[in-house]
């Protein structure tokens, strides 16, 4: 790992740290130490990291803002890839958006609205990187990424850079294909409807405002824990289950959405899994209903 560190530190351009605490990086604010964790700045970057770990059989895990993601305690071994910062260009060329998947979604939305392009008033409020909700095909208000996206330029080991159109993507409820690959997602295409920026600023205050009256803001927190399932919505079950407010070590059910779980201040993953277990056998056991974790849980306990 010092090589590869060293080395790492020597080709890219980007910020290369090692032994980093995970929960710098993620909206829960928790979660162990990555090994090494490079922010790249520029796809150049991305390649050299991916090869390099390669050549030396390191494992590399992608996130880009972490506001979806359980880092467990233990941290990552190997190169976690922060796509971020340094891959967050935007191009807007009449209905169509070019950017680096490390831009932030709200920053993509302002933008669409400033531009009169309309379609991603949704994105409003959601947090994260363009690539992370692409990955997750990140939704709300009745609009989701897989309306916008015309195609994603990924790293693809073993086969190097390519584009994918957006109905490659296996997009469904809170899923791509991608989150089965090991592709970095680079750079996405997406495409709206001329629209009034008035208008489209109108209906993205009121997506906001909705979620600020509903969401527990106030603490760290990584959104929804589960996906809802058909027809059903997993805050209800999880409330209805009793289990509002339930708090193990500093981690709670929020008794404001019991779809959101909280981090009083010194929560480990281990205080959150153990609720998202809690949670889970609550509402099969009382509605016979087997509840699905939107969160992806990366790391060693
Ligand atoms: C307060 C709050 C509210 C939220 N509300 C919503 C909501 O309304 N709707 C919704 O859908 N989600 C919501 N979320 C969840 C989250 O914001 C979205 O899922 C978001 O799209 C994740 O983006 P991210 O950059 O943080 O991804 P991360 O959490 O960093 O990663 C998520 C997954 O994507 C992968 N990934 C990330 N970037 C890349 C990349 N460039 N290439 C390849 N793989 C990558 C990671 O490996 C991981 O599996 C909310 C979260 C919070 C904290």
């Amino acid at each position: 790992m010092e090589r590869l560190y060293a080395e790492l530190k020597k080709v890219l351009r980007g910020r290369v740290r090692r032994s980093e605490p995970m929960w710098r990086h993620t909206s829960w604010r928790i979660g162990g130490p990555a090994d090494i964790l490079v922010e790249p700045a520029s796809v150049a970057d991305v390649e050299h990291t991916m090869q390099m770990a390669a050549a030396r059989a390191v494992p590399v895990t992608v996130i880009g803002a972490g506001t979806n993601v359980l880092v467990l305690d233990g941290g990552i071994r190997g190169v976690v890839l922060k796509i971020g910062y340094g891959m967050a260009a935007l191009e807007i060329n009449g209905l169509r958006i070019t950017c680096g998947a490390g831009l932030k979604l709200g920053r993509l939305a302002h933008a669409a609205c400033a531009a009169g392009i309309s379609g991603l008033e949704f994105a409003c409020g959601i947090p994260g990187s363009v690539g992370g909700a692409v990955v997750m095909n990140a939704g709300a208000a009745g609009g989701q990424m897989s309306q916008v996206v015309e195609w994603v330029r990924v790293f693809q080991p073993g086969e190097g850079l390519k584009v994918l159109a957006g109905g490659e993507l296996g997009f469904a409820y809170r899923y791509s294909a991608l989150q089965q690959s090991r592709a970095v997602v680079l750079e996405v295409g997406l495409g709206g409807r001329p629209g009034d920026s008035e208008s489209i600023r109108q209906q993205m205050q009121q997506n906001l405002a909705g979620r600020l009256a509903q969401q527990p803001l106030e603490w760290p927190n990584a959104g929804s824990v589960f996906k809802n399932p058909p027809g059903r919505a997993a805050g209800q079950l999880i409330e209805a289950a009793g289990l509002k407010g339930y708090t193990i070590g500093g981690a709670q059910i929020s008794s404001r959405h019991a779809n959101f779980i909280i981090n009083l201040g010194q929560a480990r993953a281990a205080d959150v899994l153990a609720l998202i277990e809690l949670a889970r056998a609550e509402v099969k056991r009382k509605f016979d209903v087997e509840l699905v974790c939107e969160v992806r849980i990366l790391g060693e306990a």
